[in-house]
Parts: C-alpha cells; sequence; structure tokens
C-alpha cells in the first residue's frame, strides 16, 4: 500500500511530532523579534535570534510546522556539486550553509538528525562533468564507479564528492524549535500597521502582536494588507518517492538515481514540473521517475513504491533567494525564493540575518540578496 505523503513524519517521535504543532499562549507577548514563517527558514532564523539573545522571540505559523516546501523536500544538503552549476556567492552561502548544519548537530544535545554521506554523480557520458572540475571532486572511471554501484545498466564514469549531507527537514525542524521560547501554530499573519518607517503592529489571526522587529521568512514574499511588497516570484512543484526495502544498497547520494535512506530504502525524485499548478501527485510523473530507475539500475525494475508525494519549491525570477530588510522599512526583514536549496541554506541565512539584526552588520554580497534587485520585471 503506497502512502500519499512525505515519509518525513512517519520517521519522528511523539514529542518531535507534537513540536511541529506546538501553541504557546502569545496573547500577551510583546517579543523583540516576531518571525512570521515556521518552515525550516523561519525556524533556523528564530533558533539563530535566540542564539544571538536579541530578546524575547516568538515564531507564528499559519499552519503546523514544516508544513510548506520544508516538509515536503529531499533534505540533500550538498553544496559541492552545486559548482557546476550555481555562481560563487551561491556556492559560499551553501558551503556556509552546511557548515552550519554540523556546528548545529554538535551542539544541539542529540543533534538535528545531519547524517553525512557521500555524493556520486553519474556521468551521462565520458567527461561529462568536465572541463570544470571543482576542487574535491574525485573522478571514477567505469571500473571504480561500477564496483560502487554494481548492476547498472551500461558502464558510466562518476564524480565522486565525500562528505556531503542530508537531514529529515522534519526532524531538523522539530529540534530546532524545541529550543525557541515561544512558537504559535495555527497563527498566520494577516496585515501589518507602519508608522514612522516601522512596522508598529501586524494584524493575525490571534490578535495584534507589537513587535520590535519582524522578519518575514513565508516561503515565498508575503502578501499582507498593508505591506507594500512587490517581489516577483513564482513556484515549482517536485514529485518525490521512496521505494520499499530494496535489496539494492547505494554509496550515498547517487546522482541522478537515488539516495540512500534509513531501513534500506531508496528516495528518489526531485522533479521539475513546470506549469503544473495542481496539489495532487501525478501518476506519471511517479511512474517516470520508477521507470528512471529501472532504465539506469535494472535490478529496481520491480521496485514497490512506499511513499510518494510533491510539493512547490518558492522561486524568484534568477533562482536566487531574497535575504535583505523590507525596502524603506527600518525594522523588518525578509527570506525568500530558496528554491531547490532552502534546507541546506538555512542555518547560514539565520546567521546573515541574525548578524544585521543583532549587530547591525549586513551580509557579504548583500546586493546578491537584495530585494530590490528585481526593479523593471
Ligand atoms: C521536491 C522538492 C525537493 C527539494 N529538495 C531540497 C533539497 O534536497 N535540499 C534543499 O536544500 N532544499 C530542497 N528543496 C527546497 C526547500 O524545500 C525549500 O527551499 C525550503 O523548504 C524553503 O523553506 P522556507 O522556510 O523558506 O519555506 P516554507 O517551508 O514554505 O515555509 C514557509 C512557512 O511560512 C508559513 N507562512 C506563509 N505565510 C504566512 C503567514 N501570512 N502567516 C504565518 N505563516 C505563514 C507557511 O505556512 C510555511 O510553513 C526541495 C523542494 C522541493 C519542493
Amino acid at each position: 500500500m503506497t502512502v500519499t505523503g512525505a515519509i518525513w513524519r512517519d520517521q519522528l517521535t511523539a514529542s518531535e511530532r507534537a513540536v511541529l504543532g506546538r501553541v504557546d499562549d502569545v496573547s500577551r507577548v510583546r517579543p523583540d523579534v516576531l518571525v512570521i514563517g515556521g518552515g525550516i527558514v523561519g525556524v533556523s532564523t528564530a533558533f539563530a535570534l535566540v542564539d544571538a539573545q536579541v530578546g524575547d522571540v516568538l515564531l507564528i505559523d499559519t499552519g503546523r510546522l514544516g508544513g510548506g516546501a520544508t516538509g515536503g523536500a529531499t533534505g540533500l544538503l550538498i553544496p559541492e556539486p552545486h559548482q557546476w552549476s550555481d555562481p560563487e556567492p551561491f556556492v559560499d552561502l551553501e558551503r556556509a550553509g552546511l557548515e552550519r548544519w554540523r556546528d548545529l548537530e554538535a551542539a544541539l544535545p542529540g543533534g538535528v538528525g545531519l547524517v553525512e554521506l557521500d555524493w556520486l554523480g553519474l556521468a551521462p557520458h565520458e567527461g561529462g562533468y568536465a572541463p570544470h572540475q571543482p576542487r574535491g571532486v574525485e573522478w571514477l572511471n567505469a571500473g571504480r564507479v561500477a564496483d560502487l554501484v554494481p548492476g547498472l545498466a551500461r558502464p558510466m564514469e562518476g564524480a565522486l564528492i565525500r562528505r556531503q549531507g542530508r537531514v529529515n527537514p522534519l526532524r531538523a525542524v522539530a529540534r530546532l524549535a524545541a529550543r525557541l521560547p515561544a512558537v504559535a501554530t495555527g497563527v498566520a499573519a494577516t496585515s501589518v500597521e507602519i508608522s514612522g518607517g516601522r512596522i508598529v503592529g501586524v494584524g493575525t489571526s490571534s490578535g495584534t502582536i507589537s513587535p520590535g522587529a519582524v522578519v518575514f521568512a513565508t516561503g515565498r514574499p508575503p502578501v499582507l494588507d498593508g505591506l507594500p511588497l512587490h517581489i516577483p516570484s513564482d513556484r515549482v512543484k517536485g514529485h518525490l518517492l521512496v521505494t520499499e526495502r530494496t535489496d539494492v544498497t547505494l554509496p550515498g547520494i547517487v546522482a541522478p538515481l537515488a539516495t540512500q535512506i534509513e531501513n534500506g530504502q531508496l528516495l528518489a525524485g526531485g522533479t521539475f514540473d513546470i506549469g503544473d499548478e495542481t496539489p495532487a501527485v501525478v501518476p506519471d510523473v511517479i511512474d517516470a521517475i520508477t521507470a528512471g530507475l529501472a532504465a539506469v539500475l535494472p535490478r529496481l525494475s520491480d521496485v514497490r513504491i512506499a511513499y510518494q508525494w510533491c510539493c512547490f519549491r518558492p522561486r524568484h525570477p534568477d533562482r536566487r533567494p531574497v535575504i535583505d530588510k523590507v525596502p524603506e522599512l527600518e525594522n523588518a526583514w525578509l527570506t525568500s525564493g530558496h528554491f531547490r536549496t532552502g534546507i541546506l541554506n538555512a542555518p547560514s541565512t539565520a546567521a546573515a540575518l541574525s548578524r544585521w539584526i543583532s549587530a547591525g552588520v549586513p551580509p557579504a554580497d548583500a546586493h546578491t540578496w537584495s530585494a530590490t534587485r528585481f526593479a523593471g520585471h
């Protein structure tokens, strides 16, 4: 029987699940910083702000924590392969992201569920990742690849990058959120009141909150009454599946095939279903993922599917996130459009925002992440 929904929640303990629905009494709270949005980016940012001792931090989310893109993500933390696709400042943010995930794993009692694993990119043709072979990449001939992934349909070379990572994104959210002083799920921000260039009130489904500062971490830029924010964004659907236990054991992440996860199961997919705005799983896309598995590794031809799901990646036109102050407001920050690397970049984004808010220091390459770079779109 195939479950339609992500595997991540089923991997949690009861207490981790409970954190995702945390509802503290916030009726009398006047937070120093209000973080709006309880995906991985908002939770990481709230955690970093608490760590920086900025005062009272309150996190709200309209639903449960991790209920947006975060809860449906693959959870891969793979900065190094992005050297082939992403520009320099972006890869720096990604590398810093993985470093911070490691710091969090070490610093939190019980960690955040970080799993370190290698990434092996199968090259569809000889020299497939050449000519640019960046640092940290080991080029494997077809014999070495066949040792690591026996049974490939045809010989393939590969690029090996060691010590990348992955998390169950909901476990990471739960572990971080458990350490926040105040969380209210089921509370939607609906409006803002602005006076003298500052947000002085945030209207919510549970009444008005008067924060010292606000961070919007709502996936896509927020659309709230009274907030003059016009940043172009869209969303890109993706499908994923998890197989039932198989006798195939992969040496970590094998791109574009699958990732080895717990209990002998494989995680595959991460499609980019451009233009599909429907919220439902499309069986043809799942069939295409399983056909792709069998085409590369025939032993997977009768693999059974345990979980299948889809979700939407928030995206800006240049595929880079916004990490910035809200234009023309003194006490409001925004991060949005983390597209396909929001899990990876959440802790580095959080660190940048927390430094900006607590010490007044904007990130290096601030223009790269600016909210106003889309003028003219
Ligand atoms: C198929 C797929 C695979 C992916 N794989 C990876 C991967 O391997 N690695 C990786 O790094 N990234 C991956 N991503 C991308 C990643 O999931 C996102 O970039 C990331 O989750 C974005 O996090 P976020 O916190 O910004 O947004 P979200 O998780 O969407 O969180 C935003 C939150 O804000 C809340 N919210 C919105 N408006 C309001 C409001 N008005 N009031 C209160 N709350 C509000 C929402 O309820 C939501 O919980 C993948 C995404 C998809 C779809």
